[in-house]
């Protein structure tokens, strides 16, 4: 057995997966240490992009990588499984895999070890118990349930093509942040796509989008600038936006306020709000917030366990006293992940470990295919076409890193082909 200092990363996603790249492409490929990666998917795809994937403007199978594939490239190992506890005392981790042999899929639980274990298991929509929203609601958090709510949306558009007459189709979005905002405009595009393509009897004009938030204004986590030239844009669309507006029930029909009015939906998301995956919440031993994030220190080691690490959405960071927690960021993920590769190679030389500095680099919000508004640096304004470039340009950078430079050069040609000459929504 190797002596290797065993690295597990587990979530391949915005952080995770460039983590394992990097270190992979270092550590794995000099022999220094063996780093693993657990994912409970086989492909990964970027999760900003599930807003455009929901809406059908963007197809699903030309981004995504699968783990597998690229695990073989990047010098490190692929387990596919759901992580599900850890047992500190043997320093492992224990995953629920799956084999889907005939005729009833087996479950099965492994053991992995490690030496030093990064959790990066992201989050996942908070309903904070709000009634009926299980139950009725679209989320956005994993691929499948933006593929689903695709589905949903385009079969009531080929639905309402059997009927003679139109029909008016009312959506609602619960949750006025980045993807709130992003998945409204996304909607806006994809019903006059729909109609151009001859989708007819839901006409543009009886779609209806609504963007419902309990704060006093839209992307309250962002600056008043992005808020008001956002606002400005989805008026230019039709988009209805309610602020101070607490939902306290949703139904198959309507979504409910807190003041008792009520607005008619058929089609509901629920984005409002972040809370750690289910399994950090099982997980006993640590020191969690309220939403059952881990905390860390500015290491990005737990407070519970100094070989065990935590980051992206999964993971409380407070960098340093006067810093606000650091938010559900992808810019938060990836800037952590470049970091711990320096941090992994400072422990395996037995060196002090460094800390994690924030360096905000600006917002972009995206507003449908060729309008975003956002903030650099905290200060300079961009709107319109060069900041959609800027905010596609962060997708492009996360390419670079988990498949170098050149390789994501192609795939932005190859993009642009497929954009250019395919159709611009997804019909099946
Ligand atoms: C629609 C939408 C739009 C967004 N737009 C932006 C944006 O414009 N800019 C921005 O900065 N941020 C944006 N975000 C937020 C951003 O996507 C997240 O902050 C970022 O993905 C966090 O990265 P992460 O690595 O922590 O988690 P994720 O990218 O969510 O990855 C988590 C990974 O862990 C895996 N996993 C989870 N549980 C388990 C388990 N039990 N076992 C094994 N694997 C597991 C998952 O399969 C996944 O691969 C957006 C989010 C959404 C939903």
């Amino acid at each position: 057995m190797s002596n290797l200092h065993k690295i597990v990363i587990v979530g391949g996603g915005a952080g995770g997966l460039e983590l394992a790249t990097q270190l992979g492409n270092t550590l794995g490929k000099s022999n220094k240490a063996k780093i693993t990666l657990v994912d409970q998917k086989l492909t990964h795809i970027w999760k900003p992009l599930l807003h455009e994937i929901a809406a059908g403007t963007l197809n699903p199978h030309a981004e995504e990588t699968n783990y597998f594939a690229h695990a073989s490239k990047h010098y490190y190992e692929f387990v596919l499984g759901s992580f599900i506890e850890i047992d500190r005392a043997t320093k492992q981790i224990v995953l629920e895999t799956t084999h889907l042999s005939k005729p009833d899929p087996i479950q099965k639980n492994i053991r992995l070890d490690y030496d030093t274990l990064i959790i990066a298991v992201g989050s996942t929509s908070n309903d904070f118990n709000t009634e009926g929203v299980k139950q009725h609601c679209h989320f956005l958090d994993s691929r499948k349930q933006a593929d689903v709510f695709q589905q949903d949306l385009l079969h009531l558009y080929l639905e309402a093509q059997n009927h003679e007459t139109t029909r008016a189709l009312n959506i609602a979005i619960i949750g006025a942040g980045a993807t709130g905002i992003e998945l409204a405009a996304e909607l806006f595009q994809a019903k006059q796509t729909f109609f151009k393509y001859g989708l007819n009897k839901i006409d543009p004009k009886n779609v209806t989008i609504a963007v419902i938030e309990a704060a006093d204004r839209i992307l309250p986590a962002l600056s008043e600038t992005i808020a008001q030239h956002s606002s400005h844009q989805l008026a230019q669309f039709g988009i209805r936006v309610l602020t101070q507006h607490r939902v306290a029930k949703v139904d198959a029909d309507k979504v409910y306020f807190a003041d008792g009015s009520a607005i008619d939906a058929e089609l509901k998301v629920w984005a409002a709000g972040i809370k750690a995956p289910a399994v950090l919440e099982k997980l006993t031993g640590f020191e969690k917030d309220n939403i059952h994030r881990l905390k860390v220190y500015a290491t990005l080691q737990t407070l519970s366990d100094p070989n065990i690490f935590a980051f992206g959405d999964c993971a409380h960071c407070q960098p340093t006293a006067d810093e606000t927690v650091l938010g559900p960021r992808a810019q938060v993920a990836s800037q952590q992940a470049s970091f711990l590769v320096g941090a992994m190679k400072a422990r395996i030389q037995g060196k002090s470990q460094p800390m994690f500095k924030f360096s905000d680099k600006g917002s972009l919000v995206s507003l449908s295919h060729n309008k975003a508004v956002g903030e650099l640096l905290g200060q300079v304004n961009v709107q319109g076409f060069l900041a959609k470039s800027m905010y596609v340009s962060l997708y492009r950078l996360h390419q670079a890193a988990i498949h170098g430079y050149a390789h994501a050069g192609l795939l932005t040609a190859k993009n642009f082909v497929t954009r250019k000459t395919g159709p611009k929504i997804k019909l099946h």
